[in-house]
């Protein structure tokens, strides 16, 4: 959406009130969604924006409690009063030192969606590899130089033409040049929760759920490797947490997914619940939730929110409020 639009009705969805969205929308279930919460900027992240600021977010917990209640993953279906679940995707190590103790006091449920081959720090996501690349870059005009001549780019342009990257191997490539051992990174920072955190996670009482084996797109791999990818994580949540409720949060989104791969998702790969990240929007799939991003430092909860609501409210004027599923 243009910004000049988004201005507009950011401004006009403060006219009205939670209560008075909830009455017109009759959206009472809210899904607010994150990847994680920093109190400080961490290189794997700082460049590539995934996460809230871990004020805004205390924030944010004071908005939802007392305009909505908590509910546990399970109960999303049946919500018939003002409730909310919050997620967030990508196993992050924050989640455990920072939101759990905080959810946990508050009696917030939240469900952590996890990607099985990054826990325990086995493996770095490449959007992850990218932030510490663009975080070299923008300390070494030397570096800068360098992979601007590897690329064959202006060096204007090098910051968004690496972070359009998708080739593995081009990101490992780079790397190499710029000497960043991403192997030692992990040893360093521990970007990831691990098996102990997890299972700390679920003794508190919060919900672990499958976010694929590595964060592919899964709209360039085949439903072969994409039902491999849920069943690969569902196993490990079998294998080393002895979970039997699966929930699934689409990598990347869901956008342009076949009909077929949701169907088997619910059937054979067993998921009770998918989740994709297209804000507030209803879907032909009754099982599959669209989340809201909270991740816009520049916003509070409750003017994302209303937000939310307002352009949902347009975009059911349009018919565009939900996505059929032919
Ligand atoms: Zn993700």
């Amino acid at each position: 959406m243009p910004t000049k639009n988004y201005k507009s009705l950011l401004f006009a969805s403060d006219l009205f009130s939670i209560n008075t969205y909830i009455n017109i929308t009759k959206n009472k279930l809210i899904l607010p969604f994150y990847h994680t919460v920093l109190k400080s900027n961490k290189s794997h992240l700082s460049e590539i924006g995934y996460y809230r600021e871990y004020n805004l977010f205390k924030e944010d917990i004071l908005f939802f409690t007392k305009n909505y209640q908590s509910i546990p993953i399970s109960k999303i279906d049946f919500a018939n009063y003002n409730s909310f679940h919050l997620t967030f995707d990508d196993g992050l190590s924050e989640v455990y030192s920072e939101v759990a103790p905080l959810l946990f006091d508050n009696k917030i449920h939240a469900t952590f969606f996890i990607n099985s081959d990054f826990i325990d720090n086995k493996n770095l996501f490449y959007r992850h590899k990218i932030s510490i690349i663009l975080t070299q870059l923008k300390k070494s005009k030397t570096d800068l130089d360098k992979i601007s001549n590897y690329l064959n780019v202006e060096t204007q342009q090098i910051y968004s033409k690496i972070n359009s990257i998708k080739d593995v191997f081009l990101i490992d490539a780079i790397a190499e040049i710029l000497r960043i051992d991403f192997s030692q990174y992990l040893f360093d920072f521990k970007p990831y929760l691990t098996t102990l955190e997890l299972k700390d996670l679920m003794k508190m009482g919060f919900q672990i759920g499958n976010h694929s084996k590595n964060h592919p797109n899964f709209k360039n791999i085949d439903i072969f490797e994409q039902k491999m990818q849920v069943f690969d994580c569902n196993l490990f949540l079998k294998n080393e947490l002895n979970i039997i409720d699966y929930y699934f949060s689409f990598p990347f989104g869901d956008q342009n997914i076949e009909n077929d791969f949701f169907q088997s998702m619910y059937s054979e790969l067993n998921i009770l619940n998918s989740f994709g990240v297209s804000g507030m929007k209803n879907d032909g799939f009754s099982k599959h939730k669209h989340r809201i991003l909270m991740e816009n430092n520049e916003l509070s909860a409750i003017q994302i929110i209303k937000y939310e609501y307002l352009y949902f409210m347009c975009k059911s004027f349009f018919g565009k409020n939900y996505i059929k599923r032919n």
